[in-house]
C-alpha cells in the first residue's frame, strides 16, 4: 500500500513522524514527506495511527 501526504494541508506538527518514524519525516520546510514507496505490512498499523493523529487530516492512503 502507498501512503501520501497532502503538502498543502500539512503544518509540520510531526505527529506522523512520532507515530511512524520509518515512514514519515518532517523536513526543514515543516512539510512531512513519505520515506517509503510501499508501506510494509508490519507498518500499516503505525501508518493508521499517524492518519488518526494528524491534526490536519493531511495523510491518506493512495488509491491504486
Ligand atoms: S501530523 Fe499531519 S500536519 Fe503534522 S507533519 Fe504529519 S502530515 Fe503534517
Amino acid at each position: 500500500m502507498k501512503v501520501q501526504v497532502n503538502a498543502d494541508m500539512c503544518e509540520g506538527h510531526a505527529k506522523c513522524e512520532k507515530a511512524a518514524p520509518e515512514v514519515f519525516k518532517v523536513g526543514d520546510d515543516d512539510v512531512s514527506v513519505v520515506l517509503v514507496d510501499e508501506v510494509a505490512p508490519e507498518l500499516v498499523e503505525k501508518v493508521e495511527r499517524a492518519i488518526r493523529m494528524c491534526p490536519r487530516q493531511a495523510i491518506s492512503w493512495a488509491k491504486v
